[in-house]
């Protein structure tokens, strides 16, 4: 399964960022485009997979979908459309393959308890 490398690249890189510090992962925040072909449901089941038994163990995953965006010459601005099935701007008609978001897969924000002071941020 795909999600499950993706998942586990995550907890690779969310334990490199945190390195040496004395810090729990309370979420993660993620952003997936419907194009980054990734489901979902499969990576949050992955995600819990990669971290069990590790220091991320129990951390929520906080998936943000994104939709697809185009850039529309005819209206000259971004629209963002429904589904994925059709590349035409909502409003005109007018057909593009000027893909402005859709396709992320990315680290958004770590939400980290810090165990010393016993604080929240991130
Ligand atoms: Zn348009």
């Amino acid at each position: 399964m795909h999600e499950l490398s993706v998942a586990s690249d995550l907890l690779e890189l969310v334990q490199a960022e945190l390195k040496g510090q004395e810090v729990q992962v309370e979420s993660i925040h993620l952003k997936l485009g419907v194009l980054a072909g990734v489901v979902k449901e499969a990576l949050e089941f992955s995600f819990e997979v990669v971290t069990q038994r590790t220091e991320l163990a129990g951390a929520k995953l906080l998936i943000e979908d994104v939709p697809l965006g185009i850039y529309c010459l005819n209206c000259k601005a971004e629209k963002v459309l429904e589904g994925v099935q059709s590349l035409r701007c909502p409003e005109c008609g007018q057909l593009s393959g000027d893909i402005r978001q859709g396709k992320e897969l990315e680290l958004v924000t770590l939400a980290v308890r810090d165990l010393e002071r016993q604080e929240v941020y991130g």
